[in-house]
């Protein structure tokens, strides 16, 4: 477990990219993934070219079998616990589901972690998120196309995305779920584009099993007939095993990096959605994944 030249923590696309592209440059490549990812409650993921629709578990699986042909690579399913310093290596420990715990000794380790998801305090809503509630307009809206719509959020950038998810439909209510986050000028912008603003406090999602949605029922009996949601979520990276080392963070807690990868801890790097700026999806972590593995290949011949 202590020969390898880099170890990567996720397999979602970002670490499956930049894994596949070091091993092809005859890199020694651990990658450790826990099998949890984010996407993972959708039936089809969109906007991937050749791969439009694929369900994101057929699509991880088909990144991991390429990986895992090389002989370069190693593959173990495990959560890392913990990352600390000695000397110029860094030390990564992963526990297996069983309890196995492995500890790594390597000089690059890249954090293609992913981010984890709070939503706002609607009891039904996890029961509907992937199949008739969702998150990424870019990536589900075009299915919901002239349907009635509801954005749910509670920061103040749900006007901006209201006025983008009125690229699919011209049917859309924000709802703010008691929450004063809308300002004059916003309302003005919305109305522009008639989009209803509705600040009262959700009572919850109703719909029939298999994630058919009804509609919103708020707290004062009203019930809004919707065809779809899109909510609003908080995102945090998945990073809290590097607490120890004080990695500079950026806004909402995600990993600074500089232009080709680096953190502030020599021989850490950072990728993919937990990284600035977005948006987060799946070609761009899969190409910030590709070139990252050149920065370090190039890195560890001393060219860079
Ligand atoms: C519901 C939903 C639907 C989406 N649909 C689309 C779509 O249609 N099209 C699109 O382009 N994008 C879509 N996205 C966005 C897309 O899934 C992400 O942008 C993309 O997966 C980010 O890739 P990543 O490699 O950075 O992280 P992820 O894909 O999130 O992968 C991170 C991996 O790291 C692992 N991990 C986390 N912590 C640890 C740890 N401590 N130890 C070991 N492993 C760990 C996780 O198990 C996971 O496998 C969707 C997102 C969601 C939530």
């Amino acid at each position: 477990m202590n020969d390898f030249e880099v170890v990567v923590i996720g397999a979602g696309p970002a670490g499956l990219a930049v894994g596949l592209n070091l091993v092809r440059a005859r890199r020694r490549v651990l990658l450790i993934d826990s099998n949890r990812p984010r996407h993972a409650v959708s039936l089809k993921s969109h906007g991937f070219v050749t791969r439009d629709g694929i369900s994101p578990l057929e699509f991880r699986q088909l990144g991991r079998e390429e990986l895992e042909a090389y002989d370069e690579a190693t593959v173990l399913q495990a959560n890392v616990t913990d990352i600390s310093r000695k000397g110029d290596n860094l030390v990564v420990t992963a526990v297996e589901r069983g309890g196995d715990e492995h500890v790594i000794e390597v000089p690059n380790v890249v954090l293609a972690t992913g981010l984890t998801e709070s939503f706002p305090e609607i009891p039904s809503l996890r029961q509907f998120y992937g199949t008739s509630a969702h998150s990424c307009m870019e990536c589900d809206g075009y299915g919901y196309k002239d349907k009635r719509l509801a954005l749910i959020g509670e920061t103040e950038d749900v006007a901006e995305r209201a006025i983008l998810l009125s690229q699919w439909s011209s049917d859309v209510v924000l709802m703010t779920n008691g929450h004063d986050v809308v300002s004059d000028w916003w309302k003005d912008k919305l109305a522009e584009r008639e989009i209803v603003v509705d600040t009262r406090v959700i009572a919850d999602i109703e719909g029939q099993a298999g994630g058919v949605l009804t509609g919103v029922r708020f707290a004062d009996g009203d019930l809004l007939e919707r065809d779809g949601i899109f909510v609003r979520p908080h995102w945090t990276p998945s990073v809290n095993f590097i607490d120890s080392l004080h990695v500079v963070r950026a806004v909402d807690g995600l990993v600074s990096v500089d232009n080709e990868g680096r953190t502030s801890e020599h021989g850490l790097w950072a990728i993919g959605d937990i990284t600035p700026p977005g948006p987060e999806q799946l070609m761009i972590a899969a190409g910030a994944g590709q070139r990252l593995a050149s920065v370090i290949n190039r890195t560890l011949l001393g060219l860079q």
